[in-house]
């Protein structure tokens, strides 16, 4: 296991091995079975303002857009059809979506007999609780940063205790909890990004997203770098080394970044890959940041396409919900 200052000091130089390394534990810990989660994003509607993300409030440059809960239904019944055992809707933190109506989706898909993930935001334990009775499965909650005053210029008006507190209560409710990082906020030190990989170490998270900032040219941070796509690599490398048996995606973000951006990932650790299943005429306007990268028009098209890409590198699709394996 890697001590602060060693994890500082790969993220710090060269050090290809770090990626063998990861490989190899990623293949002994979870095989070579990458598992699908179709991607519904089903609002871009949001009361947040993260400095980084084009769905923020304060931009009104994006036209937004709502999927009625039958429209939400209907694309995980698609996805469910085309193979998936796994969807994960996703959406900014919009408050149209009520607790009895989210519950009333979450119960509807669980008929089809696939997992369901939930990404949408912070929200009070009991609304996590219903959500969880309704027949949610996991969660993804990324903590971003774990370096408070950086959490704190990017989120204004949020507060990184209610999100470690949201990651809490996921975890007390028996989900598979998801967290993660951005790589490459502006001010963000190695140091930071150490840490970042010991929180997840310490919460025991089942799940770690990690994708390189974006920059959106309608937001505060359009005139930043975007992050390096090696020191994602590198955290998504040590992430698998000391966190063993989790799961662990291979972010659009990497591929919007570098064409070899997925493929490199899941070269270095990662084991999952998130294709958007979300009905074309949405698709475009989730833009958390400009270029996103789709596989393709519809859920079976793309999935087609993944087991193409995927055998040229001696993976094969699991079948399995794709649960953690323990
Ligand atoms: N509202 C949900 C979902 C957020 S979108 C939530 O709060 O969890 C999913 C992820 O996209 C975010 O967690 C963030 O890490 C990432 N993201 C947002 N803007 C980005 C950008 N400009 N570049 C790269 N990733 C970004």
């Amino acid at each position: 296991m890697f001590s602060r200052e060693e994890i500082i000091e790969i993220l710090n130089k060269p050090a290809e091995e770090i990626f063998t390394l990861a490989d190899k534990i990623r293949q002994e810990q979870v095989g070579n079975e990458v598992h699908l989660r179709g991607l519904i994003e089903f609002s871009n509607i949001c009361k947040r303002q993260c400095k980084y993300c084009g769905l923020r409030c304060e931009n009104k440059g994006i036209s937004r857009y709502r999927m009625t809960p039958d429209e939400i239904i209907l694309c995980a019944r698609n996805a469910a059809e085309a193979g998936y055992k796994t969807v994960v809707l996703q959406s900014g933190e919009d408050e149209y979506y009520s607790r009895d109506i989210l519950c009333k989706i979450i119960s509807e898909i669980k008929k089809l007999n696939i997992a369901v993930t939930l990404s949408v935001g912070e929200k009070s334990f009991e609304d996590y609780q219903a959500y969880r009775e309704s027949g949610a499965d996991r969660y993804l909650l990324r903590i971003e940063t774990t370096d408070r005053n950086l959490y704190q210029r990017m989120h204004p008006g949020a507060d990184i205790n209610n999100r470690i507190r949201c990651l809490e209560n996921l975890r007390e409710l028996g989900y598979e909890v998801g967290t993660g990082c951005l790589v490459g906020l502006p001010g963000q030190t190695l140091e930071s990004l150490a840490d970042d990989i010991l929180f997840f170490k310490e919460i025991n998270a089942d799940m770690i997203g990690i994708g390189p900032l974006i920059p959106h040219p309608d937001t505060p941070l359009k005139n930043c770098n975007a992050g390096s796509l090696k020191i994602a690599l590198k955290v998504i490398a040590i992430t698998r080394i000391m966190l063993g048996n989790i799961n662990i995606p291979a972010t659009t973000a990497m591929e919007t970044l570098d064409p070899d951006g997925r493929m490199l990932a899941l070269k270095s650790g990662a084991n999952v890959i998130m294709p958007n299943v979300t009905p074309v005429i949405y698709k475009d306007k989730y833009e958390i940041y400009p270029n996103k990268i789709s596989f393709s028009e519809n859920a079976s098209q793309s999935r087609q396409f993944v087991e193409e890409i995927l055998k040229k590198a001696g993976r094969s699709i699991a079948n399995d919900y794709g649960f953690r394996k323990r």
